[in-house]
């Protein structure tokens, strides 16, 4: 089995935001195959599309999986709907969005999937906390992470804390 690093994009403007975010963390790191490996702190972010609905709370996770990309995405939809999304208006309010924002060096482009995500340039609250977590990153057709975030203005975004969730610690009294 060959984990992939597939860094995934949390998003809430519902509902208790942070709590959405560190609930779904966890959700991650319990999907089959995979592992929760580096997170950043909260961001509150202004909404994009509709101005009519309150500010986002936004973090990125970088998860170590064996899953195909495509059973990925069904699995973060699976989280979203535990989390009671609704689906309305383009961009409007929502309990959790994951987008699949890289998925190792790869580049997908079908119908239902694109990665790395289209939108990922020009959103400094995906930018922000990718620097934050994973400064060397290169994004497959788009370079340097700090240099496109350095690109992007940081108006409206704010980091307002950690989340819960914390990097395993090597278990020091066991012989492995
Ligand atoms: P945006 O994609 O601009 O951030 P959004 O997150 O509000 O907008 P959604 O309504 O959550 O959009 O998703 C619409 C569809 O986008 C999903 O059903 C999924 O098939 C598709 N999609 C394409 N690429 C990705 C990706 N990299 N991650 C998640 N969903 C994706
Ligand atoms: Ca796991
Ligand atoms: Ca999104
Ligand atoms: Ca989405």
């Amino acid at each position: 089995m060959t984990d992939v690093m597939a860094w995934i994009g949390l998003g809430s403007n519902l509902d208790d935001p942070a709590r959405q975010v560190n609930t779904a963390l966890a959700e991650l790191d319990r999907l089959p195959q995979s592992r929760l490996l580096a997170c950043s702190g909260l961001y509150r972010s202004a909404p994009m599309g509709p101005q009519d609905q309150p500010d986002y709370i936004n973090a990125v996770a970088g998860l170590a999986t064996a899953l195909p990309a495509g059973a990925l995405l069904d699995a973060l939809q699976a989280i979203e709907q535990a989390h009671r999304r609704v689906r309305g208006e383009h961009w409007g309010p929502r309990t959790l969005d994951l987008d699949i924002l890289l998925y190792g060096e790869d580049r997908i482009n079908t119908p239902d999937l694109k990665v790395p995500h289209p939108g990922m340039a020009e959103r400094n609250f995906v930018l922000a906390p990718l620097v934050e977590v994973a400064p060397q990153l290169t994004v497959p057709g788009l370079g340097d992470i700090q240099a496109l975030c350095d690109a992007v203005s940081d108006n409206g975004l704010e980091r307002v804390g950690d989340v819960e969730w914390h990097p395993a610690t090597p278990d020091v009294d066991r012989n492995n």
